[in-house]
């Protein structure tokens, strides 16, 4: 870098050390756990700082569309109070800052257009953007369209899909009250995991689309989306159930739907999840 360049930068960065920045470039992870839940599996309890949360959902037990018997989530006072905390969150400096002014849905789609960025653009039949409201108080991100995602050019419409729409149901919700993406916009073949280059190409599209929405609530499905999102390595069983900020919205982790369909016995852990995003949200589940 040229000196004088060189110089402003060291300037800039002095700067923000005076003024104490340096918790709002750390680990998001780490940084922003702001409910707990003591439900998570694993061993976070060591690593992860954590703080009471709605005791209210721990005890509700699951639904019956997508597994168990319905019972109503009570948000506590406490879980009231976490809510209202984190909702008073300011975005980072980062996070303000990457904001793009009047920013839509349009806009989005026109710039990603028949995109040829990264490699899966090759092999893609339909570039899959998202579905759902645009008004959403809850948004699902998951990992990357399948076969028959790319096929329809919708997300979450094969047997995960169909999944995901039992969960979203038993939540008392139906599809078009929510919004539903992915990590990244095209298949990966095969069915592999999107590769990091893809994520880094792609997920400034899915981070525009969820700040033109500003949901109450993202539901990060699977490792890839809760990773991308809370840009961590961990494994998500370390954090999966507690509550985190993203950019102005509470963020939850829980296993993807296709993990359920191999691992059914994970669905109760699932449905913890979701109920403590119901609590949010004010819903009931959904009566037989
Ligand atoms: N799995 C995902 O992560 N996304 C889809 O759209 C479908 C399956």
């Amino acid at each position: 870098m040229e000196s004088d360049k060189r110089a402003r930068v060291e300037a800039w960065l002095r700067y923000g050390a005076d003024l104490e920045l340096g918790p709002y470039y750390r680990n998001r992870v780490a940084a922003n756990v702001v409910v707990d839940t003591s439900q998570a599996v694993g061993a976070q309890s060591t690593e992860q700082p954590q703080a009471p949360i709605a005791a209210a959902s721990r005890t509700v037990a699951a639904s019956s569309s997508f597994g168990l018997s319905p019972t109503a989530p009570t948000p506590t006072a406490s879980a009231r109070s976490s809510a209202a905390a984190l909702f008073a969150q300011a975005p980072s400096l980062f996070e303000a800052s990457d904001r793009i002014k009047d920013d839509t849905f349009q806009l989005i789609r026109e710039t990603i257009g028949d995109c040829t960025r990264c490699k899966l653009h090759k092999a893609r039949t339909n570039i899959v953007f998202g579905v759902g409201s645009m008004k959403a108080e809850l948004v699902f991100v998951g990992e990357g369209p399948g076969h028959d995602e790319d096929i329809k050019g919708e997300p979450f419409v094969g047997r995960a899909g169909k999944l995901l729409t039992q969960m979203i149901e038993a939540m008392g919700l139906r599809r078009d009250d929510v919004y539903i993406c992915n990590v990244v916009k095209c298949r990966p073949p095969e069915n592999r995991l999107p590769e990091k280059d893809e994520i880094t190409t792609c997920s400034p599209f899915l981070f525009r689309q969820i700040d033109v929405i500003r949901p109450k609530v993202i539901c990060a499905l699977g490792s890839c989306a809760s990773q991308t999102l809370l840009q961590t390595t961990q494994g998500i069983s370390r954090f999966r159930g507690e509550w985190f900020d993203f950019r102005g919205s509470k963020l939850i982790a829980t296993y993807h739907p296709a993990y359920l369909l191999r691992n059914p016995s994970a669905k109760s852990e699932v449905w913890k999840d979701l109920q403590k995003v119901m609590a949010v949200l004010g819903l009931q589940p959904k009566r037989k």
